[in-house]
C-alpha cells in the first residue's frame, strides 16, 4: 500500500472539517444559483423521477457549460419526463434533441441504460453510489455519487473537474492532478468532508465554489467562505519569505503530493499554482471534404441531400452532408476527384470534378480532434436515384436540415 501522505494534504481535524462544512453549506444556502434540476430534485416527491432528473442533468453538464445545458435539460424533460417515456424513445429522437450538445453518445447511452432500468430494473432506480455504477451502463463513479448523494441522501463524495481545483487548492496539491494516485487521494478527501445530514447539497456546494469563486483563473479568494481552510491562499498571503512551516512544501521531493522539484511554487501564480496537470497531447489535425449537393425540390425550394454516419465512432448515427476523410497532404485537385468519385457512388452516376465548386473551408474542434471541412457545393438538375444499398440518406430542405439529428461542425459547413 502507499504510504500516507503528509498531513497538511490531508483533512484529519474534526474541529476544521465541520467549520468548513457549516461555512460551505451556508454560503451555498445564500448564493446558489437558481437550476431546473436543482429545483426538482428539492421538491419532487418520487424518489425515481428525482434520480432520473439529476441523472439527465449530469450527463448533460459533462463536458457542457451550465447555461447551454439549461435549455436542453428543459426540452428533454418535457418530452420525456420519465424513464420510462425515454425508454420508449427512437435513437433518431435523442440524436435530434441531443443536437448541438456534443459528445452525442452520452444522449444514446443514457437512453440505453433508461430502457435497461424499465426492462431489467422493474422501472426502479438504483438508491446507491454503487449499484447506480454497476448497473447503469455509462455511470461512472462521479454520476453515480452525485445521483446518489442528491436524490437519495448518500453520504458519499464527488470530484469532478470543480472539485479537483478547489480540493487541490485548500490542500496544495500540486502533483499531476490526472493521475491516479492524486485522483484516489481526492476521492478519499471528498467522501471524508462530506456533510452527513446534507450530503447532495454539500457537493453541488462544492461543485458550486469551484464553478463561480475558485474558477481556474482569477478566482475570487477574498469572497471565498472557506478561505480559513485554503493552504494555497494561506501560502499566497505569507510567501515563501516568511517561515510558516505548514503553508511550505513537505521536504525534499519525495512527497507524492506536492509539485515536482523541476516545478516549484511560482509566486507569480499564487493560488492557481495549483492544480497541475501533465501536458494534454496536442488533438489530431484531420482533413475532410464534404459536399452541400443541392436540387430543387417539388415546390421550387432548394433541398440538400444528408447522409447517415455509421452506428458508432464520432458523431455515430448522425446526419451529415457526404463526407470523405482526406489524407494529408493531397493537392487540391486531387482532394476534388477524390470527393468526385465519392459522390458518384452514392448517386449511381458520373460527378465531374471541374463541377464541384470550392466554398471555403470550416474547423471545428471535437475532444481530441481537429476537423478542417473542406466544403464544396454541387447543384444537380436533373433528378438522381440513390443507391439504397448505401447508408440511409434523404433531401431535406434548410428547415428539415436545422432539425434534424446533426453536429454542430455539420451546421457550421
Ligand atoms: Fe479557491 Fe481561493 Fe477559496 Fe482557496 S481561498 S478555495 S484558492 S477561492
Amino acid at each position: 500500500a502507499p504510504a500516507p501522505p503528509p498531513a497538511r494534504h490531508l483533512f484529519s481535524d474534526p474541529a476544521e472539517i465541520d467549520a468548513l462544512r457549516r461555512n460551505l453549506l451556508a454560503w451555498y444556502d445564500r448564493c446558489k444559483r437558481d437550476l431546473p434540476w436543482r429545483a426538482l430534485a428539492a421538491t419532487e416527491p418520487d424518489a425515481d423521477r428525482r434520480g432520473y432528473a439529476v441523472w439527465v442533468s449530469e450527463i448533460m453538464l459533462q463536458q457542457t457549460q451550465v447555461a447551454t445545458v439549461i435549455d436542453y435539460y428543459t426540452r428533454w424533460m418535457q418530452k420525456w419526463p420519465t424513464l420510462q417515456a425515454l425508454a420508449q424513445a427512437s435513437l433518431e429522437e435523442v440524436n435530434e434533441l441531443w443536437a448541438g450538445l456534443g459528445y452525442y453518445s452520452r444522449g444514446k447511452r443514457l437512453q440505453e441504460a433508461a430502457r435497461k432500468v424499465v426492462s431489467e430494473l422493474a422501472g426502479r432506480m438504483p438508491r446507491t453510489a454503487e449499484d447506480l455504477r454497476e448497473l447503469l451502463p455509462g455511470v461512472g463513479r462521479y454520476t453515480a455519487g452525485a445521483i446518489a448523494s442528491i436524490s437519495y441522501g448518500q453520504a458519499t463524495g464527488v470530484v469532478d473537474g470543480n472539485v479537483i481545483r478547489v480540493l487541490c487548492r485548500l490542500r496544495c496539491i500540486g502533483a499531476d492532478s490526472s493521475s491516479p494516485a492524486v485522483i484516489d487521494r481526492l476521492w478519499d478527501m471528498a467522501n471524508v468532508l462530506v456533510d452527513r445530514s446534507r450530503p447532495g447539497d454539500f457537493n453541488q456546494a462544492l461543485m458550486e465554489l469551484g464553478a463561480t469563486v475558485c474558477v481556474p483563473k482569477s478566482p475570487l479568494c477574498r469572497e471565498c467562505p472557506v478561505k480559513q481552510h485554503c493552504q494555497a491562499w494561506r501560502r499566497k498571503l505569507f510567501g515563501k519569505a516568511l517561515p510558516v512551516p505548514d503553508v511550505e512544501d513537505c521536504g525534499v521531493g519525495d512527497c507524492p503530493l506536492c509539485p515536482p522539484a523541476t516545478e516549484p511554487w511560482d509566486s507569480s501564480l499564487g493560488v492557481t499554482n495549483f492544480p497541475r496537470k501533465a501536458a494534454k497531447k496536442p488533438p489530431r489535425a484531420l482533413r475532410t471534404a464534404t459536399c452541400v449537393l443541392e436540387r430543387r425540390g417539388c415546390h421550387g425550394a432548394p433541398e440538400y441531400l444528408i447522409v447517415q454516419r455509421p452506428s458508432s465512432g464520432l458523431l455515430a448515427g448522425l446526419w451529415e452532408f457526404p463526407s470523405l476523410p482526406l489524407a494529408q497532404g493531397l493537392q487540391e485537385e486531387k482532394e476534388r476527384e477524390e470527393l468526385a468519385d465519392h459522390l458518384q457512388a452514392w448517386m449511381g452516376q458520373p460527378v465531374a470534378a471541374t463541377g464541384l465548386q470550392f466554398i471555403g473551408e470550416v474547423t471545428h474542434i471535437f475532444s481530441h480532434i481537429h476537423q478542417t471541412y473542406v466544403v464544396y457545393s454541387l447543384h444537380l438538375d436533373g433528378d438522381v436515384t440513390l443507391d439504397p444499398a448505401l447508408s440511409p440518406s434523404r433531401w431535406v430542405t434548410q428547415d428539415e436540415f436545422q432539425a434534424s439529428a446533426v453536429s454542430t461542425a455539420m451546421k457550421k459547413v
